[in-house]
């Protein structure tokens, strides 16, 4: 894979990133154990081609969480045999860090308007990993940046991303990602204006930066996708899914798009 875990290291100081971290994230920081000083950011992509569907792309695949934190369990043994003496912890999905402004400051990509992290060649269709170390490793620099051209904006159906100018804002009540994930709400007429019943891609599917993404050299994700989920396939096996304990959130989801239950 380019750029990817095995290569090159992007390394961050912990120090620049405390500041923006809230109570709880510092709490849990106060119990690893060990004080970390530096982190190393990644990530793995899981564009698995095509984008014909009712599911969301980074859940038509297994959970990426389990497969994220086996990445990064194996990360930190390949840090720790490279860098003897010096310890390393991979993080369950980047907590307690903010991976995102990490994977900024240290060149894993860039924000994009919509919010989500861009990485070349894979665009946003990435997930970030963190693995923290006792020690500073040599910071890599920050690398690239939105196009800034608001097409993310403009194709969102509900109006949800909001740019000022300078700040992008993102409601939640209004984000049919979110309002397809939660339970009750105002606003689940939303769902209706998507092709989704689990997770939203428009502003993603817009950006330029993903026109040629590449397709996700994880072997744990080119198997088993489900793009399309209709009332029949809720009685056959969807465990290790990112939404396998919220099938009846499926189902609403699909009665609200007029599926036959
Ligand atoms: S995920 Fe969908 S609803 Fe949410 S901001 Fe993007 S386009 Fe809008
Ligand atoms: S669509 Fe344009 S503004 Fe939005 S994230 Fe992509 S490049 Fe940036």
């Amino acid at each position: 894979m380019e750029n990817s875990i095995h290569d090159r290291i992007h390394a961050v100081d912990v120090s620049r990133l405390t500041p923006l971290m809230n109570d709880r994230m510092l709490e849990r920081f106060r119990t690893l154990p060990f004080v970390p000083k530096g982190a190393v950011i990644s990530y793995i992509p899981y564009f698995t081609g095509g984008t014909e569907g009712n599911i969301a792309l980074y859940a038509r695949v297994r959970d990426y969480h389990s497969v994220m934190y086996a990445y990064m369990l194996e990360y930190e043994r390949g840090l720790s045999a490279r860098f003897p003496g010096m310890r390393f912890m991979a993080l369950k999905n980047g907590w307690p860090l903010p991976v995102v402004p990490a994977a900024n400051m240290c060149g894993v990509g860039f924000t994009g308007r919509h919010g989500l992290q861009i990485v070349e060649p894979y665009g946003s269709y990435v997930t970030l990993g963190a693995v923290l170390c006792d020690s500073l490793l040599p910071e890599t620099p920050p690398e690239g940046e939105c196009a800034g051209c608001g097409e993310c904006e403009g194709a969102c159906p509900t109006g949800a991303m909001r740019f000022d100018g300078e700040k992008r804002a993102l409601d939640r009540s209004r984000c049919i990602s979110g309002v397809t994930q939660t339970k009750g709400g105002d606003n689940l007429d939303l769902i209706k204006l998507s092709p989704y019943i689990w997770g939203c891609d428009i502003c993603q599917r817009v950006c330029p930066h993903n026109k040629d993404a590449k397709i996700t050299d994880i072997p744990e994700f080119t198997d088993g996708i489900i793009s399309d989920i209709d009332s029949g396939a809720l009685s056959g096996d969807l465990s290790g899914r990112h939404y396998s304990k919220a099938l009846d959130l499926i189902k609403r989801n699909l009665e609200i798009r007029g599926g036959a239950i």
